[in-house]
């Protein structure tokens, strides 16, 4: 027998793709977001800054909300790029 399985976001830590456990999974990634854009400071240049964040990066903008240049840059070349693939892929 399997020990009792929590669906939810130990669930989702641990493979299963249920909503229950995706719904769980979001929650606590948008509840843990919503903690560490409280706890940003604002950096030399006044955007929003997380100083925990050792590598600054595409997923420091979406994971911490961080905002400073080499973030911000990085997320916004990702979605140029982004959107030049989509538009290269979608028919005329
Ligand atoms: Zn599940
Ligand atoms: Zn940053």
């Amino acid at each position: 027998m399997a020990a009792e399985f929590e669906h939810g976001a130990g669930g989702y830590a641990r493979g299963h793709r249920c909503g229950v456990c995706r719904a769980g999974h979001a929650r606590q990634f948008r509840d843990r977001l919503a903690r560490r854009k409280a706890a940003l400071t604002v950096g030399e240049d006044g955007r929003p800054y997380a100083p925990w964040v050792t590598t600054h990066g595409r997923s420091s903008y979406i994971n911490h909300g961080c905002r400073c240049a080499p973030c911000t840059t990085a997320a916004v070349k990702h979605k140029a790029e982004y959107r030049k693939r989509i538009r290269k892929a979608t028919p005329k």
